[in-house]
């Protein structure tokens, strides 16, 4: 990147409500067809000028052709039936209907490599892309056929794998991998988790992220977040291991959340995207509340390392308080950018 604190979103951004009914997730499409496929190109591209007007620097599609982080990559996939349905308590947290893996899971053909040569047709921006972590797309399925979480993360891994190559083909500068379950089966993750997700990554040239958040600013996650105490320790339990891993940036929550940030030194050498907006509050934050967080957070990497981000994505917003939060992102980081180049 050609200047500190490059700024970036976790990912999502709110989609147009003539795409999709706006403020939630999992929103069904408004348009069909050909008239679809038109809507969510010019979706993307008003998410593109969003993040420009906004001084973003690490541009993304904001999503807005999936109607899901996860679901949206698993129906372009073969061996999962999506009429076979079973409920599932997605982490530990909440249930839903999920399909059902019936066969051998494979990709037939790309997902999102199209969407990713359209966006980097628009600008000449570093694009970031993201993609969904292995443990976090078994946890959003019933599985008939492998019986066992572990084998099926190593089989979407390596699924995972053969889309990043090609979206890195497509001028892709930075992939990302979103793995909220990281935050809930530690053992798991460590057991396996972090290594699938090195898979998912094997060979790729371009920059490799992960991110692991505290969710969308859904009920079911702040519900969830009310019950984890007055200090919310998790990522202490991954970092160790991804610390010495073969992941460029790790993508983490901080702003408003209970996370000490000193955990942050438990992945000390790594490039860290520090969430300095919080996405369960339509409170906009001042670029002064922004720039705090990143003073506080450059005491635990350094500052050619940090990469000023959002909590996760903003999907569930309205447009205009994303907006307003893209627009605090990126006079945050311009503040402490200017403090550190004096
Ligand atoms: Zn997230």
């Amino acid at each position: 990147m050609n200047r500190i604190l490059p700024t970036s979103t976790a990912g999502s951004l709110p989609k147009p409500s003539w795409l999709a009914e706006p403020e939630k997730l999992w929103s069904p499409w408004k348009l069909k067809g050909d008239e679809l496929a038109v809507g969510k190109h010019d979706a993307l591209r008003l998410a593109l000028d969003d993040q420009r007007q906004a001084g973003i620097d690490i541009v993304g599609d904001g999503e807005q052709t999936r109607q899901h982080f996860v679901t949206t990559f698993i129906e372009h996939l073969s061996g999962v039936d999506f009429e076979k349905r079973e409920t599932v308590r997605i982490r530990n947290r909440y249930d839903a209907s999920v399909p059902t893996v019936v066969g051998a899971v494979a990709r037939p053909k790309p997902v999102f490599v199209d969407d990713a040569t359209y966006l980097r047709a628009q600008t000449s921006q570093p694009i970031k892309w993201t993609l969904p972590g292995p443990m976090t797309m078994i946890d959003t399925l019933y599985d008939a056929h492998y019986r066992s979480r572990e084998k099926l993360a190593w089989e979407f891994a390596t699924i995972l794998n053969q889309e990043a190559k090609a979206l890195e083909a497509a001028g892709v500068d930075v992939i990302q991998f979103d793995e909220p379950a990281f935050n809930v089966f530690f053992e798991e993750a460590n057991d396996w988790g972090i290594a699938t997700l090195e898979r998912a990554i094997e060979g790729l040239t371009c920059e490799t992220a992960v991110h692991i958040c505290y969710g969308y600013g859904i009920k079911a996650n702040t519900d969830w977040k009310k019950t984890l105490g007055s200090e919310w320790r998790q990522y202490e339990e991954t970092f160790p291991n991804l610390q010495k891993s073969k992941i460029d940036i790790i993508s983490l929550e901080c702003h408003r959340s209970r996370v000490p940030l000193d955990l942050i030194e438990l992945i000390r050498g790594k490039k860290v995207m520090v969430g300095a907006i919080d996405v369960a509050s339509d409170a906009i934050e001042t670029p002064e509340e922004v720039a705090d967080t990143l003073r506080k957070a450059l005491q635990f990497v350094d500052a050619d390392k940090l990469y000023p981000s959002t909590n996760c994505g903003m999907a569930p917003l309205s447009r205009q308080v994303a907006r307003g939060k893209l627009n605090a992102l990126g006079a945050g980081a311009d503040i402490v950018r200017r403090e550190l180049e004096g």
